[in-house]
């Protein structure tokens, strides 16, 4: 059962320490327009060709220690270059945590309170980055300092489910445990937690009431949020969907956005999401579900709100959690919406191979989809009736449309090869279609609005999969820019001393890796006798991204870890020349057995190997020479 505003609401302790009389104002603004508000409204063509479109450029890469040697030389490798140093993994029986190419990367599984309680516990860290960056943001651009966020984001905590709230709740329970702080400095609280998983809301609202009321006191300005398209059928490389997004926000937020959580919770599917520490949705648009699902999104303008209904980030993740198709997810998405955080919905189906978008507006909403075709989304509405309803602009005069533009042509360019290779160079693209050339900045796919404005925003990372990768519960994911570069905080403020935010810190691009459920996996390994070898080390090379974890073999010669990434992965055992493969699976037993070979036979055998490749090599050598001999001998005969 909801437990009841008041009684939420009689638990703050707001601490107004300035501008008493301001916010009293915009709080009396809120509450008259609520109210009068809950009265009145009820719950080819770039014919050219495409030998001119500009190709996609590769993105700079760092480099790639991929090369193929031994697996052991290359961990020692890394190890001594730092790679692994600092990574950490916490088991436990129902959560896990370890780092990933600058992602945390957790699994929690159990009641909505557990799950709750070991993300705060895990993450509080990040929680307590996450909530100081949208504190300065509200403040910013909505002069709403957290102590009205707090109040705000309380009228919102009838609309949410009791499993939510518990969750809610959870993430509290794990944040007062390590002492974790809101932007005021108190200890985290409901109040916060609720603020911060419903801001999108409370800006969406606040827009609102801003537009019907012009006070000065609200300041925005043109937002370029996200870039990604969805694709399936006769323009992809093997006909599956292709789906890929990167997320753009302020450089405020990293690190605190960058975590893939693995969910399971009680009720309906398994979730696979990149999170924005403490929130129970994405807050950076990226989920797969065990129905086979994957969601995107880039941001819509506002449009009317409408009071009293479900909050955007209750709506959104409770489609994660029960739908198994796009209408399904259409449905829970336009179903009792408060008309908050409008957007395409970029979305694949893997069972059926659609691709759609569900374009949401307030009133107004539009669902397209295809089992063949191309589809771009970068914050344009495409759609007439949610375009009008937003009052938005058409075509060239929409600040987002060159993106638009920009994947039309990249969809012309790469019609049958579009790939998740494709995907990644499309988010780290920098082709500017205003200016019609290489130009990095708020027209790219790949978000650098620092360069245009010196705002630092822009895209904080990319992620892709397809269809193969989605049946396995798999997608990329990139950590920074997608095309690799970094954002330097010193330099930054060095050449923007207007934007010199103090809490800006380096964002450094990482390699593409991949994230997927994590599954158990048992690997036992026995000497060329069957005898088992305990203390024999093992590499896993993840085959996608050439990732690497190791491992100790224990008593009984076993090794088990309880929360492995699916994926297919090259295994080698030290000691011995074992080299083979393992397909770590959702929901399979993931049981390996491995038998060693004397590492000192295989040399012998290889060198003898050798030898006996030697000899046949000179005697094939001597026949060919004595017969070109003959030959030779016999010319001057037959003249
Ligand atoms: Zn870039």
């Amino acid at each position: 059962m909801n437990k009841n505003i008041w009684s939420l609401i009689t638990l703050s302790q707001p601490n107004c320490n300035s501008g008493i009389m301001r916010r009293i104002q915009i709080l009396s603004v809120y509450f008259v327009l609520s109210l009068i508000a809950i009265s009145i409204v009820s719950p080819g063509i770039f014919s050219e060709g495409a030998e001119d479109i500009p190709p996609l450029t590769m993105p700079a890469t760092k480099p790639n220690p991929d090369a193929h040697i031994d697996v052991y030389e290359r961990l020692e490798r890394e190890k001594q270059e730092g790679y692994l140093k600092g990574k950490i993994e916490i088991i436990e029986d129902n959560y896990y945590f370890t780092t990933k190419q600058g992602f945390d990367y957790i699994h929690l599984e159990g009641s909505p309170s557990d799950i709750g309680y070991y993300h705060g516990l895990l993450l509080w860290e990040k929680i307590e980055r996450g909530m100081a960056s949208y504190a300065f943001l509200t403040e910013m651009r909505y002069d709403l300092n957290w102590d009205l966020c707090r109040v705000q984001g309380a009228t919102y905590w009838p609309n949410i489910p009791a499993e939510y709230q518990l969750e809610i709740d959870g993430i509290v329970r794990g944040c007062v445990e390590k002492n974790a702080r809101n932007p005021d400095g108190e200890v985290i609280d409901r109040f916060d937690i609720v603020a911060y998983n419903s801001i999108w809301d409370i800006w969406w609202r606040s827009s609102y009431i801003r537009n019907i009321i012009p006070i000065p006191i609200f300041q925005t300005d043109t937002i370029h949020h996200c870039s990604g398209f969805v694709a399936t059928g006769d323009i992809t490389t093997d006909g599956g969907f292709v789906i890929c997004q990167s997320l753009w926000m302020p450089y405020h937020l990293p690190p605190s956005h960058g975590v893939f959580a693995d969910i399971v919770p009680e009720a309906g599917h398994r979730i696979l999401m990149e999170l924005q520490a403490g929130m129970i949705w994405s807050g950076t648009e990226w989920y797969l579900n065990d129905a086979g699902l994957v969601v995107g999104e880039t941001t819509l303008g506002d449009a009317p709100y409408q009071w009293l209904n479900t909050p955007a980030f209750v709506r959104i993740r409770q489609a994660i959690q029960y739908a198994s198709s796009i209408d399904e997810f259409a449905n829970i998405m336009t179903t009792n919406t408060n008309g908050a955080y409008c957007g395409d919905y970029v979305i694949c189906d893997a069972e059926t191979n659609e691709a759609g978008i569900v374009e949401l507006g307030s009133h107004t909403y539009e669902v397209w989809k295809t089992d063949n075709g191309f589809h771009g989304s970068c914050n344009y509405p495409w759609d007439p009736e949610v375009r009008a309803e937003m009052e938005e602009p058409e075509g060239w005069d929409h600040g987002c449309y060159p993106r638009y533009m920009r994947l039309e042509q990249i969809s012309q360019k790469y019609e049958g090869n579009i790939n998740c290779e494709i995907a990644k160079r499309t988010l780290g693209d920098h082709w500017d279609m205003v200016e019609e050339k290489e130009n990095k900045c708020h027209w790219t796919l790949c978000g650098h609005v620092e360069n245009a404005t010196g705002y630092p925003h822009g895209s904080l990372d990319g992620k892709t999969t397809n269809r193969t990768m989605t049946l396995n519960h798999e997608t990329w994911a990139r950590y920074g820019h997608s095309c690799g570069e970094d954002f330097i905080a010193a330099d930054h403020a060095k050449n923007n001393p207007d934007y010199a935010y103090p809490n800006l810190r380096d964002m450094i691009a990482q390699p593409w890796t991949t994230f997927g459920f994590l599954e158990p996996i048992t690997i036992t390994v026995l000497d060329k006798n069957g005898e088992p070898v305990e203390g024999a080390q093992i590499a896993f090379e993840n085959c996608a991204d050439g990732y690497l974890h190791e491992g100790i073999t224990g008593p009984g010669g076993m090794y088990h870890h309880p929360y492995f990434q699916t994926g297919t992965y090259n295994i080698t055992a030290r000691n011995g020349e074992f080299r083979g493969t393992i397909y770590v699976e959702f929901n399979q037993v993931n049981t390996l057995e491995i038998s060693l070979t004397d590492k000192s036979d295989d040399d012998s055998h290889s060198s003898e190997t050798q030898t006996t490749f030697v000899i046949v090599g000179l005697i094939i050598a001597g026949l060919l020479f004595v017969a070109i001999y003959r030959k030779s001998q016999k010319k001057p005969e037959q003249d």
